[in-house]
């Protein structure tokens, strides 16, 4: 996994300007000066310490847009992101100056049917950063509303901070899956979500893959639904994490009506934060080998260095 780390900041004229990333079409990302925002009530300033690239980023920059999401106008990607508290802005919410703190992108509405039914995940009004037409993390300072900020300790890295946004979805997706201790779990995928899914099966019990399993499909190809189900057990369950490429997939009827597994699609998660973070914390991951390279963030327009190979 990508991330771009700012290490020195750039200020023009007394650090009234800073640096933005924003994507204006497939492969066309930019970076501008602009000056830098100021936090309104109620939000908290923040000067970004790492973001990472995401599997959708990836489909942002490299079809611009992610299935229906379709950048229209220039949007700031990144919403996997730590930042450190600045300006006093977080004082009255327990925040001070200097605290690092991982963002929650998700901004749910909080009253429609399936926020008040507890799915914030899947609110049709959630406003999410760094998604097509709303700014996210990938800039140098960057407001946000204190309910989506969780703080780590203070030691943490920033890199690692910036984690707990794709961990989150690797918990979101075995919650749902429901994995039984010592049962058998096969991950289809062995980019940074994929690995998480496996690493926190671990932790969740579940044994070594020994025959029959339970599936958990983390990849951009389109046949790997299909996949899931040829091993998935009978009456397993499959749960599809990854976001093909094209936008469409593929299933065998066949193979699936025959073996009746249960097919659940894992959308973005609730609110795992607090766990995600506590996870990183206590150390039960190998968090770090999931964070391979880091960047500067002058270095997201170098053709070469903007699109990872993973
Ligand atoms: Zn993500
Ligand atoms: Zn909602």
């Amino acid at each position: 996994m990508t991330q771009a780390l700012t290490e020195q900041h750039h200020d023009v004229s007394q650090g009234q300007t800073m640096r933005r990333a924003l994507l204006h079409g497939p492969h066309d990302l930019r970076l501008r000066d602009e000056r830098r925002p100021e936090a309104l009530p109620g939000e908290v300033m923040l000067r970004h310490s790492a973001v990472s690239v995401c599997g959708s980023d990836m489909h942002d920059h490299h079809e611009g847009g992610t299935g229906p999401a379709a950048i229209k106008a220039p949007t700031t990607p990144g919403h996997e992101f730590a930042a450190t508290v600045i300006g006093g802005s977080g004082e009255r919410f327990g925040l001070p100056d200097g605290s690092l703190v991982a963002a929650d992108p998700a901004q749910n509405c909080g009253h429609c049917e399936q926020c008040l039914a507890g799915y914030p995940n899947l609110c049709p009004n959630v406003r999410f950063l760094g998604s097509p037409g709303v700014n996210g993390g990938l800039a140098e300072y960057v407001p946000v509303p204190p309910h989506s900020l969780f703080a780590v300790p203070e030691d943490s890295a920033p890199a690692l901070t910036a984690l707990p946004e794709p961990l989150g979805a690797a918990l979101h997706a075995l919650d749902i899956t429901n994995i039984r201790p010592m049962s058998g779990v096969t991950v289809l995928g062995a980019g940074p979500i994929g690995r998480m899914i496996a690493q926190v099966a671990r932790v969740c019990g579940a044994a070594h893959v020994r025959g029959e399993a339970d599936v958990l499909e983390a990849t951009i190809c389109p046949d790997a639904p299909d996949q899931a189900a040829q091993v998935a057990r009978i009456g397993g369950r499959v749960t599809l994490v990854g976001i093909p490429d094209g936008d469409r997939f593929e299933m065998n009827a066949a193979n699936a009506r025959r073996k009746a597994p249960i097919i659940k699609m894992s959308r973005r998660m609730g609110q795992i934060y607090p766990r995600a973070t506590e996870l990183v914390s206590r150390g039960r991951l190998d968090i770090a080998s999931i964070s391979t390279h880091h960047y500067d963030l002058k270095a997201v327009t170098h053709p070469k260095r903007s699109v990872p190979t993973m």
